[in-house]
């Protein structure tokens, strides 16, 4: 289907828009949960006395015995029964950041061909899913490609409904024959733990004699686009890669900010609203949704949640993005950026940590200076992003998110945290051994009587940090729409959790040198501030001042690509963090540097294929038609004795000539073998394949500036981003 007649299926599609109009709405407290199996339904289908067992391990993370399994699964089955469900997968994640299933059914059948149906504990428990066709980056040989799953009871169970049927979800690890962590959710959980253990030691050297069990948190904004799927289907660039390959910058992008907090589209919000509905049946807790800055792109966040079930529920709600966007007749875009030139997408993880004795550890309350808890957690966030801005940089890590970071409107490459003004200064009194609050309370005042005053928040934004501080969390701003939090969420908990401890061996000694508690956490921390406030910024991050400042003089790593990035798995430090935490063997750590980088690879070199394809079979048809087109009429005035300009046939011509040659070169390009190392293969990518990709769009683009719009193959920037 070729560009116009896309866009006169879009057109008839929205103008006939009562197919998308959304159902009675239900109210949120009939569907709320209801297709989770939470504490409350276990508590109404078990005996007390497993309901005990189970909220415990749940609540603690302690080993569930056999027969508490037993009855928790045979629980399980009758209210997934009685739904209608006669599947049920365990769902895991493996290391390429997806969301992977492997459903088996209730039923047998007995030896007189009876059915019954069947759910014992330990399918519950374990599952093994077909080893070897997930990435193991080297940890499972085919000869012992055995995998497992099993059951993590911290993270609910639930049904997935869709118009197909409707399964039963078990989150579960991912792990192979000998152990080994295949996917994101084992570190996590482990980074969390920790966390705990590292948190509690400086927790108890304070003086807390009261300490439950500490736990991050993860509030996660996605960024999306929606694009009408008769569009995504004539384009096979958006269908495989998630990107548009070619397409010239519309007249009108986002230069007028006339999207962002406009009023949502009736059909997106339709969409929205479906969306929602299914997410609060999952009991995942959507909040706000509004437009973002370029046109069809659109922002959802949900009400923060304990990191681990966050994370899972981040990609259940990925997955309802897409499901749902076929529905309304929508392609959901979650590529980092789908469109060159205009805005693209990221997820920010918002992340704190706490417990429900000391509450938020991140939170510094209206007298921070006086919060000596806030003021170590908050310095050992310092230290972390000074000691590993590489790897945070690498958590960031994606073909996809290239595109953004670096440029100018997402965060750069360069890792530095942002205060905000009261807390920097509290930190800079630090460095001098002094703990002074210079700020006072500021109250908003606008000097209207019907407005009424209120006290303004301790700092402002900073949208060019990667890393800000938000009040009472810290924002990781540079993580990639498309990206699983799970990885960031491992890099934030590893990074406390190692300089908790870092602090925890200082307090200790100074407490033991008999200073009191405010001597020695100014003596810890003017200790921190002085080998890591360099990590520390507020200005303008997106500014060449700032990329040479922060290179140059305060020592901190400029990583532009993946490509960059990746090596620092190897390094001695990363090595060393996972390893002393117990988040990753190094094994695991090897296995994931392998993995990533093959991702990596595989998406330029694919996108690089669908490049040459379109170019060839799309464009340089459209080209040469219209260039035939216009030889003949040159040809006809000729005859007539009637000038003909021939620039523009000249134009087409030579820009075909350059996208072809350009073309050819890649060919040539994909055909070279023997890359050497992984490194070297991802920086061939980055560079040569990068490079001459871009120089075959800069031809395309400018031929869909000259060729007749009739002619033109693809649906344009300007069809996509607007009719809606
Ligand atoms: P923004 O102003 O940054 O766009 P939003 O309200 O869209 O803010 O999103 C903020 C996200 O941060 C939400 O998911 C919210 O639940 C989450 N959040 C709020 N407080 C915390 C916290 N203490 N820890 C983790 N996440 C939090
Ligand atoms: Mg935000």
């Amino acid at each position: 289907m070729s560009g116009n007649y896309a866009r006169l299926e879009a057109v008839q599609q929205i103008t006939n828009g009562k197919k998308y109009q959304t159902s009675k709405p239900k109210s949120l407290k009939k569907i709320w949960a209801c297709d989770v199996f939470n504490l409350a339904k276990m508590e109404e289908a078990l005996a007390k006395k497993t309901f005990k067992a189970i909220k415990k391990c749940i609540k603690t993370g302690d080993a569930i015995d056999a027969e508490t399994a037993e009855a928790v699964a045979a629980a399980m089955k009758e209210w997934a029964m009685s739904k209608g469900v006669k599947f049920f997968s365990h769902v895991f994640y493996p290391m390429t950041g997806v969301t992977a299933e492997k459903h088996d059914g209730f039923i047998i059948a007995d030896s007189d061909g009876n059915m019954v149906t069947e759910f014992p504990g330990s399918l519950l428990i374990k599952g093994e899913p077909d080893g070897s066709s997930f990435p193991n980056g080297g940890l499972r040989v085919t000869n012992s490609a055995r995998g497992y799953t099993a059951w993590d009871p911290t993270s609910p169970a639930y049904i997935m409904q869709t118009d197909n049927g409707s399964t039963l979800c078990i989150p579960t690890t991912f792990m192979s024959w000998k152990g080994h962590a295949l996917d994101k959710k084992i570190p996590l959980l482990r980074s969390n733990a920790a966390m705990n253990k590292a948190g509690t030691k400086v927790l108890s050297l304070m003086g807390e004699t009261e300490i439950a069990p500490l736990n991050s948190s993860c509030g996660a904004e996605q960024e999306y686009f929606l694009v009408d799927a008769n569009f995504a289907a004539a384009r096979p660039d958006l269908l495989i890669t998630g990107r548009t390959l070619f397409g010239k910058s519309p007249a009108k992008g986002q230069e007028f900010d006339d999207h962002y907090f406009g009023a949502i589209p009736e059909r997106v919000q339709v969409y929205m609203q479906d969306v929602e509905d299914q997410l609060y049946r999952l009991g995942i807790p959507a909040k706000t949704h509004h437009n973002e800055v370029a046109p069809a792109q659109f922002e959802i966040a949900p009400y923060f949640e304990a990191a681990n079930v966050a994370a899972d529920h981040q990609q259940l709600l990925m997955t309802i993005f897409k499901l749902t966007a076929k529905r309304h007749g929508f392609v959901c875009l979650l590529h980092e950026k789908p469109f060159a030139g205009i805005n693209g997408s990221g997820k920010h993880v918002n992340w704190s940590v706490g417990n429900s004795t000391q509450g938020n550890l991140l939170d510094p309350g209206s007298t921070p200076a006086e919060n000596l808890n806030f003021l170590l957690f908050c310095g050992a966030v310092i230290r972390g992003v000074h000691l590993h801005g590489p790897l945070l940089r690498v958590a960031a890590a994606s073909a996809g998110n290239d595109h953004r970071l670096g440029a100018n409107e997402a965060p750069p490459a360069i890792f530095s945290v942002y205060l905000g003004a009261q807390l920097e200064g509290i930190y800079d009194s630090i460095k001098e051994g002094n703990l002074d609050d210079a700020s006072e309370v500021s109250i908003m005042d606008l000097g209207l009587s019907q407005i009424p005053t209120f006290v303004k928040d301790s700092g402002d934004r900073n949208r060019t940090s990667p890393f800000a501080f938000t009040g009472n969390r810290f924002e990781f701003r540079a993580v990639g729409s498309e990206q699983s939090v799970a990885g960031p969420l491992i890099t934030m908990n590893t990074m406390l959790a190692d300089s908790l401890n870092w602090i925890a061996a200082k307090l200790e000694t100074e407490l033991a040198s008999g200073s009191d508690k405010t001597t020695a956490v100014v003596a810890v921390l003017k200790d921190l501030m002085a080998n890591h406030g360099q990590a520390v910024f507020g200005g303008d991050g997106y500014s060449a001042e700032w990329h040479k400042e922060a290179v140059e003089e305060r020592g901190l790593a400029n990583l532009p690509t993946t490509a960059d990035a990746l090596p620092a798995l190897k390094s001695d430090i990363v090595k060393e963090l996972f390893a002393s935490t117990g988040v990753l063997t190094a094994e695991e750590l090897a296995s994931r540097f392998e993995v990533y980088a093959e991702v990596y690879i595989l998406k330029i070199e694919t996108e690089a294929k669908i490049m040459i394809d379109m170019a060839k079979t799309m464009i340089y048809p459209a080209a040469t038609r219209y260039m035939s087109d216009l030889a003949a009429t040159a040809a006809g005035m000729r005859e007539l004795g009637v000038d003909f300009d021939s620039t523009i046939l000249n134009a087409v011509a030579d820009l075909t000539n350059d996208m072809t040659t350009a073309v050819s070169q890649l060919g040539d390009l994909l055909a070279e073998e023997n890359h050497g190392s992984e490194e070297d293969h991802m920086q061939f990518c980055a560079t040569k394949l990068l490079s001459t990709m871009d120089a075959i769009r800069t031809a395309a683009d400018a031929l869909e500036v000259e060729i007749a719009d009739d002619l033109w193959p693809l649906p344009s920037y300007h069809e996509m981003l607007n009719i809606k």
